[in-house]
């Protein structure tokens, strides 16, 4: 177990060394910030949106480790994917890390970005890897497209 979260570390290391989409859109459609004051973690979250898919997404801002690469991981991971994909990632993200769900269910439906199920043994570190989400779901939830629930 111990090797694995050697390997979770690594993976948020290295996103937190070489953000992957850190870069301001040509053209986004959207965009949504999120602070966390406890950390002091900052992130803009912006997107392209057409035909209700994630076309292009990016961010940029400071903070921590685990909120930039966790903001790397998210922007990879929703790329290309449907809002309501990208709602649902969500949703298994923060239940991850809020309701104790297993790593190992977590990641079936959540592939790398499971790596972060062990900032769930570090309660003050859990807004730094949400705060990415949060702003991306506002980015989603806002008026330049709409947003349609199911
Ligand atoms: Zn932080």
């Amino acid at each position: 177990m111990s090797e694995l979260r050697d390997l979770y570390q690594q993976v948020i290391v290295d996103h937190h060394r070489a953000p992957r989409n850190f870069r301001a859109l040509a053209r986004p459609t959207a965009s949504g910030d999120g602070y966390n004051p406890l950390c002091g973690d900052r992130v803009t979250v912006e997107l392209e949106l057409a035909d209700g898919t994630i076309r292009d997404i990016g961010f940029q801002g400071a903070g921590c480790a685990i909120s930039v690469a966790s903001a790397s991981m998210m922007t990879a991971a929703l790329r290309g994917r449907s809002v309501a994909e990208a709602g649902e990632l969500f949703d298994r993200f923060h239940a991850m890390l809020t309701d104790g769900e297993s790593a190992a269910s977590a990641d079936a439906a959540l592939g790398k970005l499971a790596v972060f199920s062990g900032v769930r043994e570090f309660p003050s570190r859990i807004k730094c890897a949400t705060l990415p989400w949060h702003a991306a779901r506002a980015a989603l939830a806002g008026r330049h497209e709409p947003v349609h629930t199911e």
